[in-house]
């Protein structure tokens, strides 16, 4: 199938075409007519699969600007996303394809970490919103937006969005939404209360589940693990990005002081080496970030913070230093490679305490990984 499929303009075709998609993904083809539909969507498919071009070409196409009376602060696109990166690149993402309307969107992204000041003066006239829950509290509560006159809302990372860690947020947010909308839900991964939650959420929705349970899920990336000693850890990350020649990798560590430290240690050994976490300011966030998709720093290491959403082109490696708790946040820190239709690797450092942790992953996530000692491996030196 071919965008030119759909109805969309001349302009709207030519910006695909210039960024390179030639054919639509899957989850594209069912939800992109649906959405231009006005229908409410679940839409599962796994990461790196084009769920957010499924979102905002139909968005783009279907746009119309409010009477401009009713326009001033009244957001009509909400988009809620888990964290402040992912924002940024999904309004980054509107960006590209928003000159496919013939009218003149605006588009903004907010998120806390920075000055809110800035953000609360640029609310006025904006159409399509992407933010984080609590900053978009705080520019509601100092009447900076208005939320009454949303059309559509987004959730992307859904499962996340709609998770206990939200609940109080987003409670407050949707009382503020009108009633009559249209609701689209996207995630990799479904939890156990999406189901009835979007059942209330949502109105006769399209649900579209491609490539769930059963089926290979993670079939472009290769995964792997080592059996290590925790002592060991160390040495074996910088011996394997040494041996494998890794130019571009992202290290997942379970805590925001690991993260440092093994930062630490790779710049000590002469991999260029950032810690990204929470406790960083937003400016450093973005900082790295930048200079990691750039190719200027090698290693990237982490917590959870990064594992969703978050689309590195080129990155062929995922190092989990140590395992993330939840099953489920362990395919999305994988999924930050193999994206799109590209490969890579996801290789997992499994000390014995870690063990039967990382079967009851596997297990749930039904997956079989390849286990190899490290016992075996030369690490002097490194
Ligand atoms: P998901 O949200 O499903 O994890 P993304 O929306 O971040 O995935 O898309 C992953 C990558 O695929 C992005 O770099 C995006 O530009 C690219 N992409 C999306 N749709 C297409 C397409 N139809 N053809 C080629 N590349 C695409
Ligand atoms: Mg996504």
């Amino acid at each position: 199938m071919h965008f030119k499929d759909f109805k969309f303009s001349q302009n709207l075709l030519k910006l695909i075409e210039k960024e390179g998609y030639k054919s639509v993904y899957p989850i594209q083809e069912k939800v992109i007519p649906a959405i231009m539909d006005k229908r409410d969507i679940l839409g599962i498919a796994k990461t790196g699969s084009g769920k957010t071009a499924g979102f905002v070409l139909p968005i783009i196409s279907n746009f119309r600007k409010q009477n401009p009376e009713a326009k001033d602060r009244n957001i009509q696109i909400l988009v809620l996303v888990p964290t402040r990166e992912l924002a940024i690149q999904i309004s980054d993402v509107f960006h590209l394809f928003k000159n496919g309307s013939r009218e003149e969107i605006i588009i903004k992204s907010v998120y806390g970490g920075v000055s809110i000041n800035p953000q609360m003066k640029a609310m006025h006239g904006v159409d399509i919103l992407v933010a984080t829950p609590g900053r978009l509290l705080d520019l509601v509560q100092s009447n900076a937006l208005s939320l009454s006159k949303v059309k559509i809302l987004v959730l992307d990372e859904a499962d996340k969005m709609l998770n206990l860690g939200f609940a109080e947020e987003m409670n407050k947010i949707l009382s503020l939404l009108p009633t009559n909308r249209q609701n689209l839900l996207f995630s990799a991964t479904l939890s156990k209360n999406i189901d009835s939650i979007s059942k209330i959420f949502l109105s006769d929705p399209l649900v579209i589940k491609i490539n769930e349970e059963n089926e290979d899920n993670t079939q472009n990336i290769k995964q792997y693990g080592y059996f290590v000693n925790e002592e060991k850890k160390g040495s074996l990350l910088r011996y394997l990005i040494k041996e494998k020649n890794m130019q571009r990798v992202l290290i997942f560590t379970s805590s925001i002081y690991q993260t440092n430290n093994v930062t630490n240690k790779l710049n000590k050994n002469g991999i260029q080496a950032i810690a990204f976490h929470s406790k960083k300011s937003q400016n450093a966030r973005i900082n790295a970030l930048k200079k990691f998709k750039e190719g200027e720093i090698q290693a990237l290491v982490t917590t959870n913070l990064l594992s969703r959403g978050i689309d590195i082109e080129k990155l062929p490696y995922v190092i989990n230093y140590e395992l993330p708790r939840s099953p489920k946040d362990y395919i999305h820190r994988i999924g930050r490679t193999g994206r799109a239709e590209s490969t890579g690797e996801a290789i997992s450092l499994v000390s014995p305490s870690e063990l039967a942790h990382f079967k009851v992953i596997l297990k749930k996530m039904n997956l079989w990984v390849d286990m190899i000692d490290s016992d075996s491996i030369n690490l002097k030196g490194y």
